[in-house]
């Protein structure tokens, strides 16, 4: 079986798109670990694509903010403003839908999934110090996470950032051992942080048990024009194409 992994899409509706088209025919189950909504300026279409699409979603930080579970305390201004902005456009619908969301870890048998860690649904996996508890946690299953919006993560051997920031030249595979605790991050579908603008996405083959992380080109320009004109941040639409 091959899964395709989403995460943090942030209601990029050109960086979506663009990723189903990149990986049309190569996967047979969907899942998304979290963060469709905050940010961008698509949140009903990316929220309506999901809910029609992908059977199994946990929630992220952004998704509680922005259908008023929880009230955005910790974020920084920008965001906080466009919670605010996503909870006026949302259709009663899918502010229900992003409402009754579960909480991460789920397990899907061949693997779990989690927004932040295992451990606390909103925590930052960064570095080894926060990755080696977690594979402790895990005790030898394959974790995917996202959150931090940096594709690639930590192996239980090596504990190091695998592949390092900002060198995923458009497709990396790694195997995947059996019984060897890894955790695994797909990337931003829609705001990518690893100084590299493309859509991220991963394709998960669990008979072959290879992971293959993946980069694509969007409409970067038609993203950021919504921004603009939604009223949204600006920077929300500068750092689209840093990468940041
Ligand atoms: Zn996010």
């Amino acid at each position: 079986m091959v899964y395709l992994i989403l995460s943090d899409i942030h209601a990029n509706w050109e960086a979506l798109e663009a990723v189903l088209r990149h990986a049309e025919g190569r996967y047979k189950a969907i899942c998304c670990l979290g963060d469709m909504v905050g940010y961008g300026a698509d949140p009903n279409a990316v929220t309506d694509w999901v809910r029609a699409n992908v059977p199994r979603v946990i929630r992220g930080n952004h998704d509680k903010a922005c259908c008023g579970l929880e009230d955005p305390v910790h974020f920084n201004p920008i965001a906080r403003h466009a919670v605010e902005w996503t909870r006026e456009v949302l259709s009663d619908e899918n502010r229900d839908y992003l409402w009754n969301l579960p909480a991460g870890p789920a397990d899907l048998g061949d693997f779990l999934m989690v927004h932040g860690s295992i451990l606390d649904e909103d925590q930052y996996l960064i570095d080894a110090q926060d990755a080696i508890p977690q594979l402790n946690a895990a005790s030898g299953r394959l974790v995917f996470f996202g959150h931090t919006h940096v594709q690639g993560g930590f192996l239980s051997r090596l504990v190091e950032s695998s592949p390092p920031n900002g060198a995923v030249p458009g497709r990396t595979t790694i195997c995947i051992p059996p019984g060897e605790g890894q955790l695994l991050n797909p990337g931003s579908v829609g705001q990518p942080r690893d100084s590299q603008w493309r859509a991220a996405y991963a394709l998960f083959n669990s008979d072959e048990r290879t992971v293959e992380f993946v980069r694509c080109p969007y409409d970067l320009e038609t993203a950021q024009r919504k921004i603009r004109e939604a009223g949204l941040p600006r920077p929300l639409a500068d750092r689209l194409a840093e990468g940041r």
